[in-house]
Order: structure tokens, then sequence, then C-alpha cells
């Protein structure tokens, strides 16, 4: 019996569309109260993996666990831990926000007042609260807010978002971004996406799913450290300074050095770094900031992608 500390654990998934392989043993657990982000590139098969979580879709091999429960295709049962928001969610336009979740509430059997109570607070929580207008005349972000609201009205212990920031301009991603930050206080958030600002800003894990399995998980941290190179970055007051330092030291080893378009020296060998700061400290020479080179989760995954 699987332990459900995780709220959502994948064991060796398979599926093919014809004689297509999308997904090849995704393996992926996800403990209760992260924001993770179910990184692919586009066609990589998250959508695909995300409906075989909610038991739309059969897979030709694995087993997948939500809360401890074995999703079985055709079987919704495991769906009540879950909250869904596809990736353009539909609408009856002609209602408001809180008539919508009234009638969500209602086809889910709800208790009236705790419909009432929960609707206020959600549309409080994505920003709807004092809004009184048909959803018809919603903008794509109003739209998507009001379908986190409605995935969240059960209070799901997962709520599944399939792409949420994907079609939205800066503002409207940056409205999701901190719903979901704000949901985590009352339940897992896995979101797909292909655009990594999005996970660098919010998520606590991710996994990148690549030519169909997860070629990378952990923490951002974690992911970052794989890869980190040991570059010391150093940006003088003055470029004469870059120039006097790369003439001293690459005359000792040539390899170990170079400059930025910005004009910073960057110090590849961490065996020399002690001298340099040495010279720095001992001839006072200005220096604006010294700092380790890091690898954006962007470099990370171009990487990851082509040396797979
Ligand atoms: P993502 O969500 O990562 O963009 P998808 O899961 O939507 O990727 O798609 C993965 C691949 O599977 C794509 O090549 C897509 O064309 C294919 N695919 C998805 N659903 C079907 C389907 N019902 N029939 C045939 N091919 C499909």
């Amino acid at each position: 019996m699987p332990d459900n500390k995780y709220i959502l654990e994948i064991k060796n998934l398979e599926k093919s569309f014809g004689d297509k392989k999308v997904l090849k043993g995704v393996d992926l657990k996800i403990p209760q109260k992260r924001v993770f982000g179910f990184v692919g590139k586009n066609g990589a098969g998250k959508t695909t993996t995300m409906k075989m979580v909610l038991g739309l879709m059969t897979p030709n091999k694995g087993e997948i666990f939500v809360n401890g429960e074995k999703v079985t295709y055709g079987n919704n049962k495991t769906n009540r831990y879950i909250g869904y928001l596809p990736d353009v969610p539909e609408y009856y336009s002609f209602m408001t926000p809180r008539e919508y979740l009234n009638f969500c509430g209602e086809i889910t059997y709800m208790e009236k007042k705790d419909i009432r109570s929960r609707s206020e607070e959600l549309l409080k929580l994505v920003g709807l609260g004092e809004e009184k207008h048909r959803i018809k005349g919603f903008s794509r972000g109003m739209k998507q807010r009001l379908g986190i609201a409605q995935a969240l009205l059960n209070k799901p212990k997962l709520l599944i978002c399939d792409e949420p920031t994907s079609a939205l301009d800066p503002v409207g991603r940056k409205e999701i971004l901190d719903i979901l930050v704000a949901a985590k206080e009352e339940t897992t958030i896995l979101f797909s996406t292909h655009i990594l600002s999005d996970v660098e800003h919010i998520c606590d894990e991710m996994a990148l799913l690549n030519d169909g399995k997860i070629i990378m998980q952990g923490t951002i941290e974690e992911v970052k450290n794989k890869r980190r190179g040991n570059a010391i970055e150093i940006q003088f007051e003055n470029k004469k300074d870059t120039d006097k330092l790369l003439a001293i030291f690459k005359k000792k080893d040539s390899s170990s050095l170079e400059t930025t378009s910005s004009g910073a020296l960057v110090v590849k060998d961490q065996k020399i770094v002690p001298e340099i700061l040495r010279f720095i400290g001992d001839n006072s020479i200005p220096f604006i900031r010294i700092e380790k080179q890091e690898a954006t989760l962007e470099d990370i995954f171009i990487d990851a992608i082509q040396n797979k």
C-alpha cells in the first residue's frame, strides 16, 4: 500500500497514441502542501499525464495513486481529492462569478450555506469579490482566476492546473501565480507550464518531462545545484582593472579567466580565487560586486534536453 504522505504518486506510466509513444515510464512523487511545477516543452505529454491522473484516459502501463488510492480509468472516486483547471476553462457566460460558483456547488451537492461562505472566501482569494458583471465580458485572466476558485470549491487536497499562465500577459500571469502561492495554505498545487520564470518564482519543487521521461526532479535549489558552475564573476569599478588582472593572472593559467560583455572578470578555476581576492585587497582595487555565476532554469532546461 503506498504511503499517502504523497498526495500524488505516479509509477512507470506509459502511454502511446497509435505507434507514437508519448510517455515511456514516468515516475513522480509529490508531497503535500507544495507548489509543484510540471515542466516540459509543448507536446511533451503533460496534459496526457494529467488526464490519466484524473482517470479520463487509460494508461498502457503503470499506476497512479492519489492520496494513497489507486486511480482507475472511468471510475472517478479519486477525483474527490482533486480540483482541476483545464487550459481553456468553459463557462456558462450569462452567469456572474457568484452565480457560477453557486451552480457548481449545487451540482456537487454542497450544503447551501457552505456554498455561500466558500464562494465568498474564494472570490476574495482570486480578486473577484466585488465583480458583479457576467462572465461573457471577462478577460482571459479573469476567467482563469474564476476557474481556480471553481476548482478549489470542494477543498481539494490536490489542485491540478494545466498551463494556467501560458496565454496571459505579465500582469495576468502574476495575479495567477500569487493566487497559487496563497492557495498552498490549503492544498497541493500541480501546475504544468513551459514558462520557466513562473516555476522559478513560485515552485517549491519541479519535474522536467522530456522524451517521455522525467529527466530531472527536485527543489529549485537542488535542480540548480546539479548544474551550477563554480565560476566567480568580479565587476570592477574601472574596466582597466579587469584588463590588469587578466594580464597578470592569464600568464599563470590562461584557460581559467575570461571577461563578460559588461567587462566583468570571470574566474572559472576555484583554486586561483583566493589569490585573486588577495591581490584585489592588497592593491585596494575598487569593485562593484563579486558573485558566483548562477545558471538560470532556462540554461539548465536547454542543457538537460540537449544532453538527454
Ligand atoms: P503537452 O501538454 O506537454 O503540450 P500533450 O500531452 O497535449 O502535451 O501531447 C503529447 C503528445 O501526444 C502530442 O504529440 C500530442 O499530439 C499527442 N496526443 C495527445 N492527445 C492525443 C490524442 N487523443 N490522440 C492522438 N495524439 C494525442
